[in-house]
């Protein structure tokens, strides 16, 4: 399996083949070529044990010509600034694709939080954002949930800059972080959001391909926030869900499995092994089940040449960020395997954030149903679009929704002009 360097050389890569189809203006690409600020800070932490351990964190904040800087936190030992930069790379493109007033970066900090006490992470959290000060801020940079974090950790994100400022500010930057809990300034529906978004890029995909999803199967990699969302949401529409893939190993039941049973599983143990004494099968067995959509919902470079040999689907829908390689992606799509590339497929994330953010904003607090029929709106019209602009360009679908971004980017440059 290829490297995380990798992976930033192929997002840079895909960037720079579609500046030049599209003739971007060259002093936009060069712009786009480098985050606009890699902040990496090294922080001390008090450990159970009363000793001091040092963390390195990072910050990249890509482009923000569209509006503030928008993008996760992961918390993971891979974590590197290469990854940290492809993954803020995609954050520009992906908010700039689906039309929000957003701008890209991604974050996090190296290390493992399974290996950590609950106060112990705690701790991390509190000193990583207070590390950072007045580098993020609600009409600055905004962060949000993503491997390794959830929405607990965004509280405590808030609740520590929230004390950094005076008593009269403190209720103006609730909105810092989006992914908070809803009794903590979070909205309805951002949980599920990410995973819900792919089911209806999904939808959308069957009913163009006309597959109908009741009786349908699928296979999801990954039962986090992303993968046991999409899981749900696409066994609500009547699929099947036969094989699971987690750092733990795999699952495969042809009958199907229970998602919602699953991921209370997941939620009380970290990891899918031990549901219901099945027996563990290998990472191989998983890509070789066959599936009518494959939803890779894990980390970057999980299909590669070999996993593309042997996976046998017609659709891979990208929950998670980077999950195919440009080699994996090329001899699936010779097999006749569609794509709902990453940027599109898993944006329902920051779109609901984005929700998140306004009603943070207004002193809102919207319904659920609002905030659903919001969402599908978006991306069914996002996804509209970019099917509309493969089909005249013919293209991947990857390529018409870099089409589509970096041509917003480019004519708001052009429109702005480069200052001074
Ligand atoms: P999470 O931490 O909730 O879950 C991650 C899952 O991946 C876990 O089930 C874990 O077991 C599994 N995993 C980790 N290492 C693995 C390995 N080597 N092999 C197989 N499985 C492995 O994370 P998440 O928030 O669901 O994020 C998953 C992906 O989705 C990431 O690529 C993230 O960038 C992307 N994403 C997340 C959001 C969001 O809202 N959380 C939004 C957009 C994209």
């Amino acid at each position: 399996m290829s490297g995380p360097v990798l992976f930033l050389e192929y997002v840079t890569k895909t960037l720079d083949d579609v500046a030049a189809r599209i003739k971007m203006d060259p002093s936009v690409h060069l712009i786009l070529s480098q985050p606009k600020n890699e902040i990496i800070v090294n922080f001390p932490v008090l450990m159970d044990n009363g000793e001091y351990q040092l963390f390195k964190g990072y910050r990249i904040q890509h482009n923000n010509l569209l509006g503030p800087y928008k993008g996760g936190f992961r918390y993971h030992p891979d974590v590197r600034l290469d990854e940290v930069k492809a993954l803020a790379t995609l954050m520009t493109i992906k908010c700039a694709l689906v039309g929000l007033p957003l701008g890209g970066a991604k974050g996090g900090v190296k290390f493992n939080p399974r290996d950590y006490s609950e106060a112990e992470v705690k701790r991390i959290t509190r000193r990583f954002i207070h590390a950072l000060g007045d580098n993020i801020g609600p009409s600055h940079d905004i962060p949000a949930p993503d491997m390794g974090t959830n929405a607990l950790t965004m509280v405590v994100m808030m609740d520590t800059y929230m004390n950094t400022r005076g008593q009269d500010q403190r209720h103006n930057v609730r909105g810092v972080v989006t992914g908070k809990t809803v009794e903590c300034g979070g909205t309805r529906g951002r949980n599920a959001a990410t995973g819900n978004g792919v089911g209806m890029c999904v939808e959308e995909w069957a009913v163009g391909n006309k597959l109908s999803l009741h009786g349908a199967t699928f296979s999801v990699q990954g039962f986090g926030n992303v993968g046991s969302h999409a899981a749900i949401a696409l066994a609500r529409r009547g699929s099947r869900l036969v094989a699971v893939n987690d750092h733990t190993g795999t699952l495969i039941v042809p009958d199907g499995i229970d998602p919602e049973a699953l991921q209370a599983h997941v939620q009380q143990t970290g990891a899918i092994a031990g549901f219901q004494d099945l027996p563990i099968r290998s990472r191989d067995d998983f890509f070789a089940q066959p599936v009518d959509v494959l939803i890779p919902a894990a980390l970057e470079n999980q299909i590669d040449t070999h996993e593309a040999t042997l996976i046998s689907a017609r659709l891979v829908a990208e929950g998670a960020n980077g999950p195919t390689t440009p080699a994996g992606e090329a001899l699936l799509l010779e097999k006749g395997t569609a794509f709902i590339p990453d940027v599109l497929a898993n944006s329902g994330g920051v779109i609901v954030s984005y929700y998140e953010w306004v009603q943070n904003k207004t002193s809102e607090s919207w319904m659920e149903e609002q905030v659903t029929n919001e969402l599908r709106r978006i991306i069914t019209q996002a996804y509209n679009e970019v099917v509309a602009i493969r089909a005249n360009h013919d293209c991947t679908m990857r390529t018409a929704c870099y089409i589509k971004a970096l041509t917003t980017i480019q004519h708001a440059y052009s429109q702005r002009g480069i200052f001074p």
